[in-house]
C-alpha cells in the first residue's frame, strides 16, 4: 500500500473551475487560489434550495494516531456521490501543531483524502497565518496602550489575550514580555496559545459575515482593569483593523477528495480546547449546495460530538439527520487494556473488554433523538472474529454497525455504509437538547458531565468557584460551555481509559470567550498550547528538489 502522500501527489486532481461548476457555482460566486483551490464568496446566492441532509461522523475515544474520522468522513462523501447524491464534504482545516508533532494532517488516509494533501496539511489558502496575524497584532495594540499610558487602566496581573503560534510550543507557554528597559514596553507575564485554541479561531468559525465578525470581535474581553471591570476590544477601537485582517479567512475554501466529491474545508478549533468543528459558514453553504453533506467533529463523541450538537446546531439552525460513530478495533482493544505496541495482534479478549467504551459513545449519541450509525474503520489487521464482534455489539444496542474499508478502496469500500446511512436519515428524529439555553453554567457542565462523560460529579477549584461568582455579577453565567478536557479519556484522567464510572470532572479554570460566546472549563491537566514528542512527524517529512514530498500523513 503506498502512503498518504504517494497517494495524493499521484491523484489526478481537477481544475477547482470544475468542481465550482458541478455544484453549481458561477463565476461570480467563488475565486480561484492557484490551480486547484478556491475560496467561496459570501452570498445567499450560493443558496440552490433547502438545507440538505447532515451527517455528523465522530468517534470513540481514539489513541494518538486518530482513528480515521476525516478519511471515513471522505470515503463516506465518495461513496454517496458514486451512488448518485448530490455530495459535499465540510472539514476542519489541519493544524501544523499536529502535522509536525504526533497525530500528522487531517486531510484522510488512503484513497479517502481531500486533495492537494500537502498544501491543505501546510500553508492552504493562508487562513491561520491570518488568524494568527490578526491574534498578534491585537496582542501588539493592546501592549502599546499600556505602554501609551495605559488609558484603560489595564490591570497588568489579569489579563487575558495571550499571543498565539501554530506550532506545538512548549516553550513559549508561559512567557516575559516588555523586558529591555523603558523603551522596549511595561514588563509582565504573558503566554501562547497554539493558534487552534485563539478566540479568533472560534469566532471566525461561528461568524454569519463580516458585520457579525466583527461585532464577535468587539466583545472580545482582552482584561480587567483595576477596578477588576472587564475592558473589550471595543474599549481600544481595535475591532475594525482586526476585521480587516480577517476578510479573505473568513470566506469557506473549496477543494476535492480524490474522488473528485466537493469539498468546503474551513476553520481548526481542537476539540480538546475550543469548539471542535469547522465553520457555520461552510457547514451552512455546503447545506444549500448539496443533499447530504457529510461532516466530521473532533476527538471522540464526549468532546467535538458534544460541543456540535450543543453549541454548533443552535447557531447553524441544522440539527444531524444521523450520527455516524468511527469505532476501530484497534482503539477499542487499547480500552481493553491492551499496551499500544500490540494493538495489531488480534486479541478478543481486550476487544471484549474495551466495548463499554463504544457503549458508552452510543448512549450518549442516541439520548440527542437522532438516529446512531457504526462505522467500523477497517485496518488491514482487524480479524473477521473481531469485526463482528463489533457489530454485534452494537446490535446490542439496536444500532447498526457497517464496516468500512475507506482507506483501502475510497467510497467502494463504504458502500453499505453509505446506504446504511441515507436509510438513517430517512429514519424520523425527536432532537432532544442536553440543556436549555437560559441554564446555569453549572447545570450546563453537570449535564455533560452525567450524560456524556457518565462522570459522578463536578469539582471546582477555588479559583473556578470564585470565577462563577464574578461571572454572574458580569451576567456571563449562563453561558455554553465548552469543556476542555483530554481526548483520551471519557473522564479528565487521560489513563482511565474504556468506559470509567465514579468518575469527579476537576474544572481548575474558566477562560471567558464573550467573543465567541462561551465559557471554556479548562479540566485536569489540559493545555492550550501543546508540546511536540521525543519523536515528532517532522523528523519523517522531506522535499527533494523536484518537490516531492515524503512523510507527511
Ligand atoms: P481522525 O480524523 O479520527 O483524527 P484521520 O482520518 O485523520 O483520523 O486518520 C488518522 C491517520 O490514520 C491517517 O494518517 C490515516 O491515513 C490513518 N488511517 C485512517 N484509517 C486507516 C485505516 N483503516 N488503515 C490504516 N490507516 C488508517
Amino acid at each position: 500500500m503506498k502512503t498518504d502522500i504517494e497517494i495524493a501527489q499521484a491523484a489526478d486532481i481537477w481544475p477547482i473551475e470544475k468542481i465550482a461548476d458541478e455544484i453549481g457555482l458561477n463565476t461570480e460566486e467563488w475565486e480561484p487560489y492557484g490551480r486547484d483551490k478556491a475560496k467561496i464568496k459570501l452570498s445567499d446566492q450560493t443558496k440552490q434550495h433547502d438545507l440538505g441532509k447532515l451527517i455528523l461522523v465522530t468517534s470513540i475515544n481514539p489513541t494518538p494516531a486518530g482513528e480515521g474520522k476525516s478519511t471515513v468522513t471522505v470515503g463516506l462523501a465518495d461513496a454517496l456521490a458514486s451512488q448518485n447524491h448530490k455530495t459535499m464534504v465540510a472539514l476542519r482545516e489541519p493544524s501544523l501543531g499536529p502535522v509536525m508533532g504526533l497525530k500528522g494532517g487531517a486531510t484522510g488516509g488512503g484513497y479517502s483524502q481531500v486533495v492537494p494533501m500537502a498544501d491543505i496539511n501546510m500553508h492552504f489558502t493562508g487562513d491561520f497565518h491570518a488568524l494568527t496575524s490578526a491574534h498578534n497584532t491585537l496582542a501588539a495594540l493592546i501592549d502599546n496602550s499600556i505602554y501609551q499610558g495605559n488609558p484603560l487602566n489595564l490591570d497588568l496581573r489579569r489579563m487575558l489575550w495571550k499571543r498565539a503560534l501554530d506550532v506545538n510550543d512548549r516553550a513559549l507557554r508561559h512567557v516575559t514580555i516588555g523586558l529591555g528597559g523603558p523603551t522596549s514596553g511595561v514588563p509582565r507575564e504573558d503566554g501562547f496559545d497554539i493558534t487552534v485554541a485563539s478566540e479568533l479561531m472560534a469566532i471566525l468559525t461561528l461568524s454569519k459575515d463580516l458585520a457579525d465578525m466583527k461585532a464577535r470581535i468587539s466583545r472580545i474581553v482582552v482584561g480587567y482593569n483595576y477596578d477588576k471591570e472587564p475592558v473589550t476590544v471595543a474599549d481600544l477601537g481595535f475591532e475594525g483593523a482586526i476585521t480587516t485582517l480577517l476578510k479573505d479567512a473568513i470566506k469557506p475554501n473549496l477543494v476535492q477528495t480524490l474522488a473528485h466529491t466537493p469539498a468546503l474545508i474551513h476553520g481548526g478549533p481542537f476539540a480538546n480546547i475550543a469548539q471542535g468543528t469547522n465553520s457555520i459558514l461552510a457547514t451552512k453553504s455546503a447545506l444549500q449546495l448539496a443533499d447530504y453533506v457529510v461532516t466530521e467533529a473532533g476527538f471522540g463523541a464526549d468532546l467535538g460530538g458534544e460541543k456540535f450538537l450543543d453549541f454548533k446546531v443552535p447557531l447553524l439552525g441544522k440539527v444531524p439527520d444521523t450520527i455516524v460513530i468511527v469505532a476501530t478495533v484497534r482503539a477499542l482493544k487499547m480500552h481493553g487494556g491492551e499496551d499500544k505496541k500490540n494493538l495489531t495482534t488480534p486479541n478478543i479478549e481486550a476487544l471484549q473488554k474495551g466495548l463499554p467504551n463504544l457503549g458508552r459513545h452510543l448512549n450518549s449519541m442516541k439520548r440527542y433523538g437522532v438516529p446512531v450509525v457504526v462505522a467500523i474503520n477497517q485496518f488491514t489487521s482487524d480479524t473477521t472474529e473481531e469485526l463482528n464482534l463489533v457489530k454485534e455489539y452494537a446490535a446490542s444496542f439496536d444500532v447498526s454497525a457497517y464496516v468500512a474499508d475507506v482507506w483501502g478502496q475510497g467510497g467502494d469500500g463504504a458502500q453499505s455504509l453509505a446506504t446504511g446511512v441515507v436509510a438513517a436519515t430517512d429514519e424520523s428524529k425527536d432532537f432532544q437538547p442536553l440543556y436549555q439555553a437560559d441554564d446555569e453554567a453549572m447545570t450546563k457542565i453537570n449535564n455533560i458531565v452525567h450524560d456524556i462523560y457518565g462522570g459522578r460529579g463536578v469539582e471546582l477549584s477555588d479559583k473556578a468557584t470564585k470565577q462563577l461568582q464574578t461571572f454572574k455579577k458580569y451576567g456571563w453565567d449562563k453561558l455554553p460551555v465548552i469543556m476542555a478536557k483530554t481526548q483520551y479519556s471519557l473522564s479528565d484522567d487521560a489513563k482511565k481509559i474504556g468506559a470509567p464510572d465514579n468518575f469527579d470532572i476537576h474544572i481548575r479554570e474558566f477562560i471567558p470567550k464573550l467573543g465567541a460566546g462561551f465559557l471554556v472549563a479548562l479540566t485536569g491537566s489540559v493545555l492550550t498550547m501543546p508540546g511536540l514528542p521525543k519523536h515528532p512527524a517532522a523528523l519523517d517529512i522531506d522535499i527533494d528538489n523536484d518537490g516531492h514530498i515524503v512523510g507527511l500523513n
